[in-house]
């Protein structure tokens, strides 16, 4: 397994939903590297994503492909076959080489009391009082404790195993990255959860090099974080603590890190992860998508003329059909409806009007968090246009391809990594 495909420490999950961004995102990673920074772009696309834009997984790759030679790009890349399950995952097999398992939806269900009882009786290190390296107060936990967590999660854990499983029968162990996914569900897991989850992560097998957790607060679709960034900081300093001891306890990659499903945007935790990559010299992925297309609309609305006319009728059209596009999103978005602007006032906007409501810029008082958030879960819309909407870009190319490259850089890449790496000194890998 020494050459099993390895993912770098740094990684950062970029979305491009029209397939027209891919080198606007992946010069964010070439300034970057000029930085002294290695982050590998992953070009994540979800069933969900494909299905709404109506594409096929192979275009990510195409797309990621093309961009890597046009940029003379020579270090790694990754395309993740993002949140499939066992009854999504094979349109993705050809053309993936990371795949996002994605059990939330098996949280909860019970697993064969038998498998239970035998996950506790395997695990007595799992019970009584754990000291963990970096965690200063002590997990006491009981056994009847470790058996309520197992039973909470050892099935998700056995469907991970099974969509692992199945693609490594098509793709071969080793030549392929893992990652297991449970954020989207209601409620956090706390950092000893985390533990008896990795534990079974290894026991079933699955060879995970990325684990995203439901962190606590809510991750709303392109706007920042919501929640208590204190708690936020402090859990996520204990699940780097209990990945580090897990990796010693048990048979997982030594490189397992966390994956943040950012649901893009997510500018206050930015800070407090940094840190704390830069205190223990962990890796880390973290997972954008919807905020390169509002990059796009932004370009478009820059650029006035015609690109601003488009991107106003976008805007109505997402606000005619407000109910369609927020159903599928409906746990992770938080629009207030009265803070939406009319149809007909948005006519009237000027292009700083426009992007001035819609570009993620906290300190811009026409900054509208209903309307980005809207826009975000508007791509049906664009989708919809076909050629018209494609056309415009390609015309528009410069002006949206700045806005991406921007947005990126200098309000993704730089807060999570610039600076990380120096302050952990030689760590890594
Ligand atoms: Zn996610």
């Amino acid at each position: 397994m020494s050459d099993a495909l390895r993912l770098e420490k740094y990684s950062f999950g970029v979305g491009d939903r029209f397939a027209h961004q891919a080198k606007a995102q992946l010069r964010a990673c070439v300034q970057a590297a000029g930085r002294g920074v290695e982050v590998t772009p992953v070009w994540n696309k979800s069933f969900r994503e494909h299905s709404i834009v109506g594409s096929e997984p192979p275009s990510v790759l195409a797309a990621a492909e093309a961009a890597v030679k046009e940029l003379g790009w020579d270090k790694p890349f990754r395309v993740d076959a993002d949140h499939i399950r066992l009854d999504t995952v094979d349109g993705f097999v050809e053309t993936s080489d990371f795949y996002t398992l994605d059990v939330a939806d098996s949280i909860g269900e019970p697993a064969a009391e038998e498998d239970v009882r035998a996950f506790v009786e395997r695990h007595t290190e799992l019970v009584g009082r754990l000291e963990i390296p970096g965690i200063a107060e002590p997990f006491e936990t009981t056994r009847e404790e470790i058996e309520r967590i197992a039973r909470k999660f050892l099935k998700a854990v056995q469907d991970a195993g099974r969509i692992y499983r199945h693609v490594a029968s098509i793709k071969g162990r080793g030549n392929f990255i893992a990652e297991v996914s449970m954020d989207e569900t209601d409620t956090p897991q706390t950092p000893p959860e985390l533990l008896v989850i990795l534990a079974a992560i290894a026991d079933e097998g699955i060879p995970a090099q990325t684990v995203a957790p439901k962190f606590t607060g809510r991750f709303n679709k392109g706007v920042d974080y919501v929640g208590d960034v204190t708690q936020f900081e402090k859990e996520f300093n204990e699940d780097i603590a209990v990945i580090a001891h897990a990796v010693s306890k048990y048979d997982l990659p030594s490189n397992l890190k966390l994956s943040v499903h950012s649901g893009s945007d997510k500018f206050s935790i930015y800070e407090p992860i940094r840190r704390a990559l830069a205190r223990t010299g962990a890796g880390i992925h973290v997972k954008t998508a919807g905020t390169t297309w509002l990059e796009e609309i932004i370009g478009l609305a820059e650029s006035g003329g015609e690109g601003l006319e488009l991107a106003k009728e976008i805007y109505g059209k997402a606000l005619d059909d407000i109910d369609a596009l927020c159903a599928p999103y409906a746990t992770v978005i938080d629009i207030d409806r009265a803070k939406l602007p009319s149809k007909e006032e948005v006519q009237g906007w000027t292009s700083l009007e426009y992007v001035g409501a819609l570009r993620h810029d906290r300190k811009n008082p026409l900054y509208n968090p209903s309307l980005r958030q809207l826009l975000h879960v508007g791509y049906k819309v664009a989708a919809k246009m076909g050629g018209r909407y494609l056309d415009m870009l390609k015309s528009n190319a410069e002006i949206v391809g700045r806005n991406v490259t921007e947005n990126l850089y200098d309000r993704h890449i730089v807060p999570l990594f610039v600076g990380a790496e120096t302050a952990a000194g030689a760590g890594g890998d």
